[in-house]
């Protein structure tokens, strides 16, 4: 099958951007997708342009043998995280695609999946490449946000609350699953199966993140585990904070697969949770939780930024992660 012929049957998804800037005057747009050179974007001037991108290879960050839409879906999604992540609505993405042979079923399959995670974040897949060898995928992710509605990382202030969304080391549990969940899901329980959900189907709180600048400035996604991630807000606003340990959002699927004394652990310290961790002054509690009601989206909070070093405490006490989080090239 010729390039040209494997994009336009994989990859166009062919939108309609004209209907895009009649109907949404002064907001950002994409004006043409794939197709040309290049993508062409319309950035009105109160937005701010903001980019992420991540690559993905096989048997590195997935399993070869997991299925195509699921593989598409979270390539998609963790980029879609970043986005959230800065506060920023997505405005498109693009895909460099790397192949170790044309195989017509996994093409198929891995464009079902991606049209259906592009419609679910609301995002248009504008261009990319396609290229043969062992299996990667790259995706960039563009998203538009006022330069006042940006989350960022230096903006924690000693008193403030820490939140989290979502529940927490799901992801993390889920990868002792996957022998189990890939020789076929009817094995695993009720719950394991709720875990490999969140390991295999990630969902990003975009739509909140979006409103979510208006009661906090500090922001980021939580991809290598809460204290990690938590560590570079603290860092780059040069402040410390108390973590409650009892606060941390655990679901019930959780707690029943793994008990309580391992959740923790993985709350602090898994990977792959793509919830937020943000920083807001304490009169915004109540605006914070019903905005998290407006969007169905947990709202937690689970400690406080403070002068000194990053503590983690059970009820008071000192208490002892055991985990270290994950670190390419430091295993
Ligand atoms: P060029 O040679 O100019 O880089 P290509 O022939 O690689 O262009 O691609 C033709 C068009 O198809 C471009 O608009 C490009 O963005 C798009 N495209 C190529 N590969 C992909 C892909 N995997 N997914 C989406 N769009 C793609
Ligand atoms: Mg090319």
């Amino acid at each position: 099958m010729a390039e040209f012929d494997l994009i336009e049957q994989y990859f166009n998804f062919h939108y309609d951007f004209s209907s895009n800037s009649a109907d949404k005057k002064g907001q950002p747009s994409v004006v043409k997708g794939i197709g040309d050179d290049c993508a062409i974007f319309n950035i009105p001037d109160k937005f701010q342009l903001v980019t992420s991108t991540d690559t993905l290879v096989s048997d590195v960050h997935f399993f070869s043998n997991l299925q195509p839409e699921l593989i598409a879906y979270k390539a998609l999604a963790v980029n879609v995280s970043d986005l959230a992540a800065m506060g920023a609505k997505p405005l498109a993405f693009t895909l460099s695609i790397t192949l170790p042979e044309v195989s017509e079923r996994w093409l198929s399959d891995f464009s079902k999946g991606l049209k259906s995670a592009s419609e679910k974040f609301q995002i248009p897949l504008v261009g990319g490449d396609t290229t043969q060898g062992p299996l990667t995928i790259n995706i960039t992710a563009y998203g538009t946000v006022k330069q006042s509605r940006l989350l960022r990382r230096d903006k924690a202030q000693v008193g403030d609350d820490i939140w989290v969304t979502g529940y927490l080391g799901e992801a993390a549990a889920a990868l002792d699953l996957s022998e189990k969940a890939l020789g076929g899901r009817d094995e695993l329980t009720e719950a394991e199966n709720n875990l490999w959900q969140s390991l295999a189907t990630p969902k990003p709180p975009v739509k909140f993140a979006t409103k979510l600048a208006k009661f906090a400035e500090c922001g980021l996604d939580i991809s290598d585990g809460l204290m990690a991630d938590l560590g570079h807000i603290l860092k780059q606003s040069q402040c410390g904070a108390n973590l409650d340990v009892e606060f941390l959002p655990l679901s019930d699927s959780l707690v029943e697969v793994v008990g309580i004394e391992q959740a923790r652990q993985f709350a602090l310290n898994g990977g792959d949770d793509y919830q937020l961790c943000f920083t807001a002054k304490s009169q915004h509690r109540n605006k914070i939780l019903n905005l998290g009601e407006r969007y169905k989206v947990n709202t937690t909070r689970v400690g406080k930024v403070t002068e000194g070093d990053l503590i983690v405490q059970l009820e008071g006490e000192a208490f002892q992660p055991t985990r270290a989080s994950w670190q390419h090239f430091n295993q």
